[in-house]
């Protein structure tokens, strides 16, 4: 059994150089085991495993370098713990699980966990997001200290939830015995109404004025609820008191916040207040070639483009279309590249194509044809106007969703018989007149890049 001395003596040494806790927290957990030549190193969840790749693996392979002549493989598993009988037959006696896992796991609610997936290690930063992950990264080296309440908001899937859960589980990182909370603002709503209920606002003080870290995702759903908001604020009094560390997140600005009491949007003022922006096209990028390195794929640069650059609205689509094209691909058993990422994300195209303005349609085409943009829009009729107009008019119908008589509104107040009239004529034209079918692609490429 080469390999329990070995691990055995890996313990030692790591028992050595580690201070007690981090030996504790991240070393005990995990085992090592042979399966076919090969050594593989358990850890208990996902996170551990993580720390034990990136901090501890580069130490273990030295020491099997020492230890063995020909270093075997190694393999990584996460296995979750079972009471394991030892060779003594005592019942008491059994391997006890991991003893310190994060204190966010052993809320007596059963929920209220971080998700250890959510990490500031996957996060990719640019210049949207650069300050609330430079400030986020401090309050979770300095909980309760630097800014507090710290107050992160910013539009739908812009990375709000995962900052915050990362701030958490870096928090659990480095001090293992913090007892951190994340509840998504709803949740605390239904926890109040069941203490309300159950006649036990006892036990609810007790836990949240308890923590070391509360994290409130989405506090914009606490709007109208006072009696939520009372006890939150008594919670906020109680925690920020006792430097306590409070992180929420929010849709909108605190000042913004509909249908919250003004003395809790003016505490929120009372840490740092940070925005996320929506990412710029570099950021896409990196966060798609992220993605995939994560995955366990390459992307093309190329690829990585076309994707970010038709999904911008924001990083959950992002992730979305990524996904998309991923499964599209196994299932049709081809390789990623620009032409099967266009056929995944067919739909998704066509629905952009949809957002495209009027505004565009009309500046585009005057531009093309070289005519003022007022000429356009105008009364007059000569040919050098008609044709370009009627071209617009087909492009609004076909790229835009408005209706026929909104149509003529935006081109100088015309009629909806007018619009009709320009797109069956612009589609006859198209049929025999192959300069005007090419004018009308290359438009139409245009709009929709
Ligand atoms: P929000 O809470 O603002 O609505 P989320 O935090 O849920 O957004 O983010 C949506 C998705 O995008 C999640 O899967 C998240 O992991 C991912 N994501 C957001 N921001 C980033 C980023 N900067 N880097 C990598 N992934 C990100
Ligand atoms: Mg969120």
């Amino acid at each position: 059994m080469q390999e329990k001395e070995f691990w055995q003596s890996c313990l030692v040494s790591f028992e050595k150089s580690l201070p007690s806790r981090q030996f504790n927290s991240w070393i005990k957990p995990l085992s090592l085991l042979k399966d076919n030549e090969r050594l593989v190193l358990t850890a208990p969840n996902s996170f551990t495993l993580k720390i034990l790749q990136e901090r501890f693996f580069s130490e273990i392979l030295n020491l099997a370098k020492q230890f063995y002549q020909n270093v075997p493989e190694f393999e990584f598993r996460i296995i979750e713990p079972v009471p394991v009988q030892e060779t003594a037959p005592a019942p008491t006696i059994k391997t006890k699980a991991p003893e310190i896992r994060h204190k966010s796991e052993n809320s007596p609610r059963g929920y209220g966990k971080l998700n250890q997936n959510l990490t500031f290690d996957n996060f990719v930063t640019g210049k949207a997001n650069q300050l609330a992950f430079a400030a986020a990264t401090q309050v979770s080296e300095s909980p309760g200290v630097s800014y507090n309440p710290f107050f992160i908001y910013g539009g739908v899937g812009l990375g709000k939830t995962h900052l915050a859960q990362a701030i958490g589980n870096q928090i659990c990182l480095n001090r293992p015995e913090a007892k951190v909370c994340y509840m998504h603002a709803e949740r605390y709503v239904a926890d109040v109404v069941k203490a309300y209920r159950t006649n036990n606002f006892e036990e609810f003080k007790q836990y949240y004025h308890s923590l070391d870290v509360l994290l409130i995702d989405d506090i914009q759903f606490f709007s109208d609820k006072s009696k939520t908001q009372e006890e939150f604020f008594y919670a906020f009094n109680t925690l920020i008191d006792s430097h306590k560390q409070i992180i929420i997140t929010s849709d909108t600005f605190p000042k913004e916040l509909k249908g919250l009491e003004s003395r809790l949007i003016s505490r929120f003022g009372w840490g740092l207040t940070i925005e996320i922006e929506p990412p710029e096209l570099e950021m896409r990028v990196a966060i798609l070639l992220k993605k995939a390195c994560i995955g366990g794929y390459t992307l093309d640069d190329a690829v990585a483009f076309f994707i970010a650059k038709h999904v911008s609205s924001n990083i959950r689509e992002l992730e979305g279309a990524l996904k998309r094209v991923e499964a599209y691909t196994k299932f049709h058993r081809k390789a990623i590249s620009l032409e099967t990422a266009r056929e995944a994300l067919k739909d998704i195209l066509i629905a952009k194509n949809r957002q495209i303005t009027i505004d565009n349609i009309q500046k585009t085409v005057a531009d093309f044809y070289r005519i003022k943009l007022v000429d356009l829009l105008s009364k007059k009729r000569t040919r050098n106007l008609t044709r370009p107009r009627q071209m617009a008019m087909s492009l609004a119908r076909e790229l835009t969703t408005m209706s026929l008589p909104d149509i003529g509104n935006a081109f100088g107040g015309k009629d909806h018989s007018t619009v009709i009239h320009a797109c069956q004529n612009i589609a006859s034209l198209r049929s025999t007149d192959s300069g005007i079918d090419a004018d009308y692609k290359i438009l139409l490429q245009t709009l929709t890049g």
